[in-house]
């Protein structure tokens, strides 16, 4: 059975590329994606995530200061200082950069769908530009403007913790996902830059009162790369039904996550105890309510634990598979897989 080409709505890979870590070119072990595995997977490529982790400094100073780091994620973190995100900003992108500059010829970033179309029939794989937290923009908005140019073509406002725009819900909590604040004045300026410029906000992350100020801030569908059913699995992290219909009501798209603290009903992390087929449970209840246009992929690989049986990008036809067997034909997995995110892309990124 010829594979299912699948573009990813998220990874977190760019973070483990690079001198002294993994190579994108050679096979590995570690990890859920390098090229090989993506191919073997059938992968065409990926929204990369650039993602500015808490500094070590701050985290050393929370053992100081007696705080137990088992339970970090159990709030949103820290604000960023401005200086360090933008340079933990700027060394990722040179980093997805260098990737295209090694891979002769395999790989691109793309700026439209007619890259990922024409990638797509050459066997290039194709990046997708994205940042995770505005937290690396200065206030005028200026920095947004080179990194359009540079390719950024996906927003997420906030990881989980406060910014300047707006503020993100904590990874590991259970519960309703309305804890904090809406987005300031400046984020929703930030919305109507990103919708003028042809940047697609993502609202993954983000709190709910965030959620319905853009919801009625932006013109354009709404976007969650990387999030699941609440109903099935109520980290804070998933979206509630009145979300998912808002999404639907846009023409918008959810991308299923498949980390298992998102998946469960529990929201632990456990992957050995943890099947694939709890991603089919979450993409089949998503597409039940908001039709099989409305739900796609975003894996979190790189990012997050992976159920046992998926392990990392080159098990994705086991997943394929799992949804044929839940009635899914090729036509409606070909929308799944990649059509989906053409269709918002094309949407968001008109300018
Ligand atoms: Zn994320």
């Amino acid at each position: 059975m010829s594979l299912i080409p699948v573009f990813d709505g998220h990874n977190d890979t760019i973070q483990h590329i690079g001198e002294g870590k993994r190579s994108f070119f050679r096979r590995g072990a570690k990890g859920h994606v390098d090229l090989p595995r993506a191919q073997e997977g059938g992968l065409i490529g990926s929204c990369f995530a650039i993602f500015c982790p808490d500094p070590d400094e701050d985290i050393a100073q929370m053992a100081k200061a007696g705080f137990d780091l088992s339970e970090k994620k159990k709030h949103p973190s820290p604000p960023l200082e401005f200086s360090y995100a933008y340079n933990s900003m700027v060394d990722q992108l040179l980093g997805l950069y260098t990737i295209v500059g090694n891979s002769d010829g395999e790989v691109a970033i793309v700026r439209t769908t007619d890259d990922i179309r024409y990638n797509m029939g050459s066997d290039v794989f194709s990046i997708e530009i994205h940042m995770e937290g505005a937290d690396a923009i200065d206030d005028d908005l200026d920095s947004l403007e080179w990194l359009y140019m540079a390719g950024l073509r996906s927003l997420g406002i906030v990881w989980s913790r406060p910014n300047n725009f707006g503020t993100g819900v904590p990874i590991k909590r259970s519960g309703s996902p309305d804890v904090g604040p809406g987005l300031t004045d400046l984020g929703k300026a930030l919305v109507r830059a990103c919708n003028e410029m042809g940047i697609m906000i993502d609202v993954s992350h983000l709190n709910e009162k965030g959620f319905w100020d853009v919801a009625t801030t932006t013109t354009k569908p709404l976007v969650a790369t990387h999030s699941n059913a609440n109903a099935l699995s109520p980290a804070v992290r998933n979206l509630t039904d009145k979300q998912l219909d808002a999404v639907r009501d846009s023409n918008g798209l959810v991308g299923i996550n498949y980390h298992c603290g998102f998946l469960r009903k529990d929201c632990f992390s456990n992957p050995a105890e943890t099947s694939l087929s709890l991603i089919a449970d979450h993409l089949v209840y998503i597409a039940d309510r908001n039709g099989i246009d409305g739900v796609a992929l975003g894996s979190d690989f790189d990012g997050a634990a992976m159920p046992g049986d998926l392990k990392d990008a080159a098990g994705m036809p086991r997943l394929m598979d799992e949804l044929r067997s839940r009635g899914f034909d090729d036509d409606a997995l070909r929308k799944i897989g990649y059509e989906n995110w053409l269709r918002v892309f094309d949407a968001t990124w008109v300018r």
